[in-house]
């Protein structure tokens, strides 16, 4: 038998993954739920797509050319498929002849359920007889499955009184020569049928991104025949293989939202495109993200795109061979991304392309024009960057980017990474993916970047919101008042303040008890023996140093008038928010 190679040293995530951990769980938390509060406002529901899709989905979507299909997605076969149903359709077809007279499909035999049980008429030993078959469709011959077919008839034979009864293995015959049947061992038969009984293996990918697999959805699902616009918003994970470092991982969060439904809905008006980037402000604010920028451009309608495209071809091929290695063979796939590239050499020769503002054409001018003119009467500040084309191949129309001060600047937290989250407009991407006409517009966040940043502008602060004291800590005293302590704490927890308890251990020392309530709560209550007779608790409080006895009655009150702890679903928002006014 091969020997499997022993794992070495101990097992880690996987690189580019990571662990997320208490208490940092609670900032994305409150990042998570102040998301979905604001897109409530707005009138957005949540969709939830599958983590991974079928791979043409995103070759389509996103695009072949781009980085994130062309070398940046995790892709698999999924193994192919038995069909059971082929196999025993086609059993049926070679068996439906006189000497059969009749089958039960899922029959019961003991443990074990039975696809088929069929009765024919056949000679044994010169004497025409009845004989029961039970028949089994299997993609393999397996010793697990044998084993089972025979207790099944010996079971058979024992509750039915019948006294001809045998076992069929049906199995794809795999080299398709011939279907034939032999004996295994007494009374099993394995009978293998020519055929195709597999269903072909499909190509997966774990999702780069959300938007395809939302419109994916769209289109599955017919949303666009309620003539209504659909606003929906998802919070999950996204996969890519890059480079890890830090803001850029391979597993990684995007919380995002879309717009999108028939013309007729609405859903190309320019409107819908400032109320996004509006709405996308306000979540920046409500989050306390200091100095974010946005950042806009029109790379206008698929046709326009596809004339600069032709133009920036042509102004690239001269000046070609003295750009990066990245570049030049940008140049060649996909001249768009030549505008996005960070190679510091290579800026000054960018900044003399041509731009894409000078072919758009008047409707699509028109509609860039609108957008800015609402987001001016709503007092959002933006400003316009030509170079800004994004990286993907289904954007129209408006792209946009949120940054925070930039890459050199550690108060963003994001390295080089400063781009918090993108999107734009997508008018043709339903087409593209086989479905109506569904103009439509959105944009994912880099939830990790998000948190890296909180945690860079509010490092003192963020520290303190997430990592919040227990309003009190039990220390029974002697392990006899253990169970005590614990009904104490459920009394606590569930009553009408519904404190934040931990319950220590009786056979811990007290002074141990004292260090380690210390660490986590703003009390320790003492459960001895004298305070249960006497239904009197000893509390101390560490922030003043006092300590008290307190009627069982009036304890949960007093703990609570004793916290540094508001006690308030929304006290980390006060909190935050006051720390940072101050700062
Ligand atoms: P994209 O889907 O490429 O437009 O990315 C949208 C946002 O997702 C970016 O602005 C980043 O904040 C975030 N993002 C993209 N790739 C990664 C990654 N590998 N790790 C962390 N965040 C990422």
């Amino acid at each position: 038998m091969p020997t499997q190679p022993k794992p070495s040293g101990t097992l880690k995530a996987v690189r580019g993954t990571r662990d997320l951990l208490p208490p940092e769980t609670a900032l994305w938390n409150r990042v998570e739920s102040t998301a979905r509060s604001v897109f409530a406002r707005y009138g957005f529901g949540e969709i939830r797509t599958p983590i991974f899709e079928d791979t043409s989905l995103f070759a389509r979507g996103v695009g072949e050319e781009t980085d994130i299909v062309s070398k940046e997605m995790y892709t698999w076969d999924d193994r192919d498929r038995f069909d059971e149903r082929r196999l025993r359709v086609r059993w049926l077809e070679m068996y439906t002849r006189d000497e059969y007279i009749g089958s039960r499909s899922n029959v019961k035999a003991g443990s074990a359920e039975i696809d088929l049980v069929a009765e024919r008429r056949g000679v044994v030993e010169g004497q025409e007889v009845l004989i029961t078959e039970l028949v089994e469709f299997k993609p393999e011959v397996r010793q697990f499955d044998v084993d089972r077919l025979t207790s099944a008839v010996n079971h058979f034979k024992e509750t039915s009184g019948k006294e001809h009864v045998l076992g069929k293995l049906v199995v794809p015959e795999k080299r398709n020569t011939a279907s034939s049947v032999k004996e295994l061992q007494h009374g099993i038969f394995i009978e293998q049928l020519t055929g195709e009984f597999f269903l072909q293996s499909q190509r997966i990918t774990l999702r780069p991104e959300n938007t395809a697999g939302v419109v994916r959805a769209y289109i599955e699902h017919n949303l666009g025949d309620t003539g209504q616009l659909q606003k929906l918003f998802y919070i999950g994970p996204q996969f890519r293989r890059e480079r890890p470092q830090r803001g850029r991982y391979r597993q990684f969060w995007q919380i995002g939202v879309e717009v999108l439904g028939p013309v007729s809905s609405g859903s190309e008006s320019p409107l819908r495109d400032a109320e996004v980037l509006e709405m996308l402000a306000t979540l920046l604010d409500e989050l306390g993200i200091q100095g974010w920028k946005l950042e806009l451009n029109s790379v206008g309608s698929a046709e326009d795109r596809k004339r600069y495209v032709e133009v920036l071809r042509q102004a690239l091929a001269p000046i070609k061979h003295q750009f990066c290695l990245d570049n030049q063979r940008r140049a060649q796939t996909n001249p768009l991304r030549v505008l996005d590239s960070k190679d510091p050499d290579d800026q000054a020769l960018i900044d003399g392309l041509p731009k894409i503002a000078d072919y758009l054409d008047e409707s699509s001018r028109n509609h860039f024009a609108q957008v800015c003119a609402a987001l001016d009467a709503s007092g959002v500040v933006y400003t316009i960057n030509p170079r800004l084309v994004r990286g993907l191949d289904y954007y129209t129309r408006t792209t946009f980017e949120f940054t925070v001060p930039s890459s050199g600047d550690p108060a963003s937290g994001l390295g080089t990474q400063n781009a918090l989250l993108g999107g734009g407009r997508y008018d043709g991407l339903s087409e593209m993916l086989g479905g109506p006409r569904a103009p439509g517009i959105g944009f994912a966040i880099g939830e990790d970047r998000l948190i890296l940043t909180l945690q860079a502008q509010f490092n003192a602060v963020s520290a303190k919101y997430v990592s919040y004291l227990m309003h009190a800590y039990i220390a029974p005293i002697g392990a006899h008042n253990n169970a005590a302590a614990l009904a104490l704490a459920r009394e606590l927890r569930n009553g009408a303040n519904g404190l934040r308890v931990e319950v220590g251990d009786g056979s811990f020392r007290l002074k141990k008890s004292f260090e380690m309530a210390s660490k986590i709560a703003s009390n320790i209550v003492i459960v001895g023996d004298d305070e249960l007779s006497s239904n009197n608790f000893t509390v101390k409080t560490f922030l003043t140093g006092n300590q008290t006895k307190i009627d069982k009655s009036e304890l949960a009150a007093f703990i609570l008038s004793q916290s540094s702890v508001p006690n308030d679903p929304e006290w980390a928002q006060d909190f935050f928010k006051s720390d940072r006014e101050s700062t």
